[in-house]
């Protein structure tokens, strides 16, 4: 998941050459890479970051996992959406109160405040999380922040503050419903650069959300807060290899500052004893 980038001050004792008072902040490509981002903040090492590797052979049934109730997202009409370069990332703002999500084994509702893209530079990565030792081509994640507290900010400190669900993109058929995402990613081209886009339901955006994997994680961008409850679905999106592609070329025109654009994507971190759940039945033999 990804949230605004922070800048601050580089101390040095890093072994990274900089000179006094430059002021670094974390990137893919640029700046702090994601193996040094302990550097800039120590949460980044916690024991229990995202994303990871899910392993099917490791992952635990638990048949108390709920279904998910997402009929508040249906709402379309009258839902600001304002799509953003914020120089990491593609991403989707919306402020609207009214988008919460209950069920899924939460504790309490969660109130969505965006979602964005993770991918790579060619099909066989770009995923955050694995599946068994694979990436997908793309990740979506959709950020959600407990109703007990304002905003994403108040919350993603807090243990369960935070919940995200996440959905492997991969390539098939052309998909229409992201069709006002990506036709628009022509506007946003330099960090910073911001577009409103034509309301959109966010269910219209889902893959089947029945199946999925739970466990617990942090944010896969600085500050790594350790205050997610990870939900994987099962079931995968997918978009046309021309629509994949448009998110390539973000990366390959080398705007200053969207230099990230490409390949802006974790790599998964160790379980350190953490157990993935899943409400599907049978997973291990599968491939
Ligand atoms: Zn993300």
């Amino acid at each position: 998941m990804l949230l605004g980038s922070t800048c601050i001050v580089y101390i040095l004792l890093t072994g990274i050459h900089c000179t006094s008072g430059f002021v670094h902040t974390w990137g893919y490509h640029h700046g702090v890479m994601p193996k040094r981002w302990g550097v800039l903040y120590s949460t980044c090492e916690g024991k229990h970051q995202s994303p990871i590797d899910i392993r099917k052979r490791d992952v635990v049934y638990d048949q108390n996992l709920q279904l998910f109730n997402l009929n508040d997202l249906d709402r379309i009409d009258d839902v600001m959406a304002k799509l953003e370069n914020n120089g990491h990332s593609v991403v989707v703002h919306l402020s609207d109160k009214r988008l919460r999500v209950t069920g899924g084994s939460l504790p309490g509702a969660y109130n969505v405040s965006q979602f964005h893209f993770h991918w790579g530079s060619v099909n066989s990565q770009g995923s955050e999380h694995k599946i068994n030792g694979r990436h997908s081509s793309m990740e979506m994640h959709l950020v959600m922040h407990s109703d007990k507290f304002k905003s994403v900010k108040e919350a993603m400190n807090t243990t369960n503050g935070l919940a995200v669900l996440g959905f492997f993109i991969d390539v098939g058929d052309y998909n229409d419903e992201f069709e006002s995402i990506i036709r628009n990613l022509r506007n946003i081209q330099h960090k910073n650069d911001s577009v409103i886009i034509k309301a959109l339901s966010l269910t219209d955006l889902f893959p089947q959300t029945t199946y999925y994997y739970r466990y617990s994680g942090s944010l896969t961008t600085p500050p790594c807060y350790e205050s997610v409850i990870w939900t994987v679905f099962v079931n995968h999106i997918y978009i046309s290899q021309y629509q994949l592609d448009q998110f390539h070329s973000l990366g390959k025109n080398h705007f200053k500052g969207s230099e990230d654009l490409i390949n802006n994507y974790r790599n998964p971190q160790p379980l350190n004893g953490r157990r993935v759940t899943t409400n599907v039945r049978l997973l291990y033999g599968e491939s």
